[in-house]
């Protein structure tokens, strides 16, 4: 991980705390890190989710893939160090949102272990929930719903994660969703009995 550049800077206390914002919003902040191969769910759970959680009056944020390469990390490509400093963004950016109270989703592949790991050690304990988006490569190969196993297959996109690039698989996930055996519907309310279980909401 990065080191710090900055010197002389100082950590702020605040004067409203992580668990008054939750009492206020009935809530509490969690980090959802929903990790799999592209085409598996991840962004389709994550939005199934994020509706149901804000039909029950909860207030949920799904930092997704493309849209945070489109603005905090369009300086990031696909290398291993870039991916990486993709995550690590990402990581501090969820937990940021966690700590404001809200249930933050992400869906980003994700493929390496350790670096899932950097944001469950950030988040901290019951504060972080990482679920396996579990689908067969051929599964997500027949969906290709951005076309892109197509464009990988053709030698256009390098490095693509389950072709030519590797997906560490989940050891000990808080949940995996089968998503090429349960529906979307099945597979959101397993994430909704997790939020539960864990005290979220
Ligand atoms: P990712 O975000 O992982 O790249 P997407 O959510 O964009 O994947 O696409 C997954 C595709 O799989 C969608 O077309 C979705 O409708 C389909 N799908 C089928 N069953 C499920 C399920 N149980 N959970 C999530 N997606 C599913």
């Amino acid at each position: 991980m990065k080191e710090q550049k900055a010197t002389n800077v100082t950590w702020h206390s605040h004067k409203v705390e992580r668990d008054e914002r939750e009492s206020l919003l009935k809530q509490k902040g969690v980090v959802i890190w929903i990790t799999g191969l592209s085409g598996s769910g991840k962004s389709t759970i994550a939005n199934e989710v994020a509706n149901k959680l804000h039909r029950m009056g909860k207030v949920s944020y799904v930092l997704d893939g493309d849209n945070i390469r489109h603005g905090l990390n369009k300086d990031l490509g696909f290398s291993p160090e870039d991916r990486n400093e993709n995550i690590r963004r990402i990581s501090e950016v969820a937990c940021l949102f966690a700590d404001a109270g809200i249930i933050t989703f992400t869906a980003f592949i994700s493929p390496y272990k350790k670096y899932r790991n950097f944001c469950r050690e950030l988040a901290g304990t019951k504060r972080f929930i990482e679920v396996y988006a579990r689908a067969s490569l051929d599964t997500c190969e027949e969906r290709d719903p951005k076309g892109l196993y197509k464009k990988a297959r053709e030698g256009i996109i390098k490095d693509f994660t389950g072709i030519n690039a590797p997906y560490e698989e989940p050891e000990n996930p808080e949940l995996i969703v089968d998503t090429d055996k349960e529906t979307v519907e099945e597979s959101a309310d397993k994430v909704i009995k997790k939020l539960q279980e864990f005290g979220c909401i």
